[in-house]
């Protein structure tokens, strides 16, 4: 019986029920803890900033904030998890590239320290409604590198169809923006911030990406005391993916920005990096109880008791996973099974082409690494229920957050007459 956190996965689902998701504790601290240690330099202070998207609950963040990381917030509604948590709002960013004004609002009121302002139109509404509501905020100006990273390779693009950021060629409109914000009364400019993608393996994309940023720092000529290099390292989610040890990438990324500082002659006195994935994703199980199976002309399926509305991705990026039957770990994979979800979908397939033992009703499938962009992006499709969330450490659990009921969902037909 495979244990995580040396619980066994049996005894979690009798608990809590399925499908469940289990996150090791101990695997989250061990990755911030080497952010923390790896990601320092003399030359400038560093910070840890998790980028919450990427699963966001209030025992996280508590945990988060314990370890003394920063986070970033994409909406209201993870701002509303940040405060629940009572997340220090000055170590709160808030990214998007489409803020509405109740959300500036909502983060201007929380105090928010640091705004990142992804476009020209966003300066004048950040300057209003600081303005209006008499609150000081810093921002950084998310700059688009044309460094445009694909998991093993990366390419230079010649234009700039982001929907993030603005490019780095548009010197003159970044130029407009910082002189907006610098004649402001309430509005600080801190500095840049670039993101090059998700699940990159390869630290030269990120070089590169630094490289360019810290050069056009030293042609804006601008006072400029914080860069953020955003996030989007690569986690292991078959034996397939070798991401580069979190210490390693550290002190890489760290030589890097030491090496171009110098090259370019620049001084900066804080450096961010923003982590997701890389932080909860290998730390994240998720449990589901076998259903039947089914033999076809070339296939064998097992169907489990969730798909692709716990886990959207091998449906949205064709994203592939691993998995066992926990209760079998010592039997030999001789059989090969698609992994079928039970939603309304011939996508839903979790896995094509597992390698497991005899599955039969009642087994407990066991998927690994998902614990990044799986309950975050989390749907009703058919209306299921969201699972709970449990935390497990040195032989305890946790339920962290609970399970969806019907009544949750029932809650939301409510009418009523609209006064137009
Ligand atoms: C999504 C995102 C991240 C984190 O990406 P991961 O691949 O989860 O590390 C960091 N910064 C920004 C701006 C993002 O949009």
């Amino acid at each position: 019986m495979l244990q995580i956190g040396k619980v066994r996965c049996d005894e979690l689902l009798k608990a809590c029920g399925s499908p469940l998701y289990v996150y090791d504790e101990t695997q989250i601290e061990k990755k911030v803890e080497d952010y923390q240690t790896y990601f320092k330099s003399e030359n400038f202070d560093t910070e840890i900033v998790y980028a919450s998207k990427a699963f966001t609950c209030v025992a996280l963040l508590e945990k988060l904030n314990a370890y003394g990381c920063s986070i970033d917030v994409v909406s209201g509604g993870e701002l509303s998890i940040a405060k629940k948590a009572n997340f220090p709002s000055e170590n709160i960013y808030f990214h998007g590239n489409n803020k509405l004004n109740d959300e500036i609002i909502m983060a201007l009121e929380y105090g928010v320290k640091t705004i990142i302002m992804d476009n020209m139109y966003e300066v004048d509404q950040v300057i209003h409604l600081a303005e209006k509501l008499k609150k000081e905020v810093h921002v950084l100006i998310r700059v688009n590198p044309k460094v445009e990273a694909h998991t093993h390779e990366f390419i230079m693009t010649a234009t700039s169809d982001s929907k993030f950021g603005i490019s780095i060629d548009q010197k003159d409109d970044i130029k407009e923006m910082i002189a907006k914000v610098n004649d402001s009364e309430y509005v600080v400019f801190d500095g840049f911030h670039s993101h090059i993608g998700s699940q990159i393996f390869e630290e030269h994309a990120f070089v590169a990406a630094i490289d360019k940023m810290i050069a056009f720092i030293k042609e804006m000529g601008e006072p400029t005391s914080v860069l953020n290099i955003g996030g989007g390292f690569g986690v292991r989610y078959t034996d397939e993916d070798t991401p580069i040890p979190t210490k390693d990438l550290c002190i890489k990324l760290i030589e890097a920005i030491n090496q171009s500082l110098h090259t370019h002659d620049v001084q900066l006195d804080k450096v961010c990096m923003e982590p997701g994935r890389s932080i909860v994703g290998e730390a994240g199980y998720t449990l589901y109880e076998v259903g039947f199976t089914k033999k076809t002309q070339n296939k064998e399926f097992i169907f489990i008791d969730g798909g692709m509305a716990d886990n959207i991705r091998p449906a949205l990026y064709d994203a592939k996973y691993a998995c066992d039957i926990a209760n079998k770990m010592d039997q030999a994979k001789d059989y090969t099974y698609e992994v079928a979800g039970k939603c309304c979908e011939s996508g839903d397939i979790i896995i094509h082409d597992a390698k497991l033992p005899k599955v039969e009703t009642n087994d407990i499938l066991v998927v690994y690494t998902t614990g990044a962009y799986g309950y975050s992006m989390a749907s009703n499709y058919n209306c299921l229920n969201k699972p709970a969330v449990v935390f497990v450490k040195d032989g305890k659990a946790r339920q962290v957050v609970r399970r969806e009921t019907y009544e949750d969902q029932l809650a939301l037909n409510e009418e009523k007459e609209l006064q137009l």
